[in-house]
């Protein structure tokens, strides 16, 4: 069997620092675990419009059609700021989510123990917490027509449209109940059926994909208001929450700051399955290109790191490969290695982000 392919696309700012961090990740997979990738690299962003005037070229986006999956740093920085809509950087990541129709955008929001102390939270509310959020990523509010400002008399209108279709909501409740399947076996469902029509159609076909397909999920509904309040109060009654592109928005960033650090927070953007049954796949750090400490060696790796695991674990059923990754990053973080993002009030020395790497290697070999 031909090893499983990956496209590199490391971008901007800080996005090259930490994918060479992950480049070292895999190729220690590669020599220890006989997990052998078949990796490209490739441009993106700002980097990909130095060199061809756009932030996709063309070739690029044929390539991460083609392989199993993409692995992005981060897009984008104040050098771009000024250029027109259509040739900014993170038109290159939009193009990528859009052509490769990745409407499943999977957020974890999984507290360390060794970081509980950073959530805003108190200890007990999130110590242990893991739950998933699922996006619906492609459709909804900010994507329907009509859109736009217009006048209406002496003043303004702004309009956007929510709309969804039933296959639209089919497809990302299956996604979550298959992801909810593989870990707690629950998915609560998020919407605003008491105000919303579009709401109403969410709720009856995550319900009837469940009855026809999962009843075996324990499904729940909630209003999305109560959500957001619900993962302030309790955020551990959750294991897979979905929900469409506005409210995933908003609930996504809420819970992801439970856990504290944006630099240790991972994405993946799935799509359908492809001709070998892999989904179309896309991962990412949730943070930027972080220009105030590019080129510093002060970055974070452990967003992008934990990218890759979600790799191993959804593009490539290495689910033992990724809790073994997942595994020498917690350990690292309760041996008290930190990054200057992850100092507390106490202090301490932070280490760089090669130094980050250098320890998540030596704990995957001492694993
Ligand atoms: P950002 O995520 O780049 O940075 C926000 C803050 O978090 C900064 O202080 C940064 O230093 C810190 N930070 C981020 N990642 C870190 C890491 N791995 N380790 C340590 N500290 C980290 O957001 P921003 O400053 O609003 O945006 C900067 C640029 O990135 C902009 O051009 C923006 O458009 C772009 N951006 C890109 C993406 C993406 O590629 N998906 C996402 C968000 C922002």
């Amino acid at each position: 069997m031909a090893n499983p392919s990956l496209l590199i696309l490391p971008g901007d700012g800080i996005g090259p620092e930490v994918m060479a961090q992950v480049r070292r990740v895999i190729d220690w997979f590669g020599a220890n675990k006989d997990l052998v990738f078949d990796v490209s690299e490739d441009l993106v962003g700002g980097a990909a419009y130095d060199k061809h005037g756009t932030p996709l070229h063309d070739d690029t986006m044929a390539k991460a059609q083609e392989v199993d999956a993409v692995l992005l740093g981060a897009v984008g920085g104040p050098k771009y700021d000024d250029l027109d809509f259509a040739v900014k950087p993170e038109r290159g990541l939009l193009r990528l989510r859009k052509e490769m129709d990745l409407f499943s955008n999977l957020r974890p929001a999984q507290c360390f123990d060794a970081l509980a102390d950073f959530s805003s939270l108190k200890k007990d509310v999130v110590a242990g917490l893991d739950i998933m959020i699922v996006r619906e990523l492609t459709s909804g509010v900010y994507f329907g027509e009509p859109r736009g400002i217009h006048k209406e008399g002496n003043e303004r209108v702004g309009v956007n449209t929510q709309r969804y279709t039933e296959s639209e909501i089919a497809r990302v409740a299956r996604s979550a109940f298959e992801l909810a399947k593989r870990r707690g076996n629950k998915v609560c469902s998020m919407e605003k059926a008491n105000v919303m029509e579009s709401g109403i159609l969410w709720r009856d076909v995550v319900q009837e994909i469940h009855d026809a397909e999962y009843p075996e999920v324990e499904l729940s509904h909630m209003y999305a208001d109560n959500g957001a309040m619900q993962l302030v109060r309790a955020p551990k009654q959750f294991d897979v929450i979905v929900t469409d592109n506005l409210f995933g928005d908003v609930l996504s960033d809420c819970a992801a700051m439970l856990t504290g650090s944006l630099g240790m927070l991972p994405s993946a953007s799935l799509g359908l399955p492809m001709g070998n049954g892999r989904p179309k796949a896309l991962y990412e750090p949730v943070h930027g290109s972080a220009p105030d400490i590019t080129g510093q060696g002060k970055a974070n790796p452990i967003a992008c790191i934990l990218s890759f695991a979600m790799a191993l674990r959804y593009s490539f059923d290495e689910g033992a490969n990724a809790d073994l990754l997942e595994g020498a990053v917690q350990k690292v973080l309760a041996d008290g290695v930190r990054t200057a993002d992850l100092m507390g009030p106490e202090g301490g020395t932070p280490v760089s982000t090669g130094e980050m790497g250098d320890a998540i290697l030596a704990a995957l070999d001492a694993a």
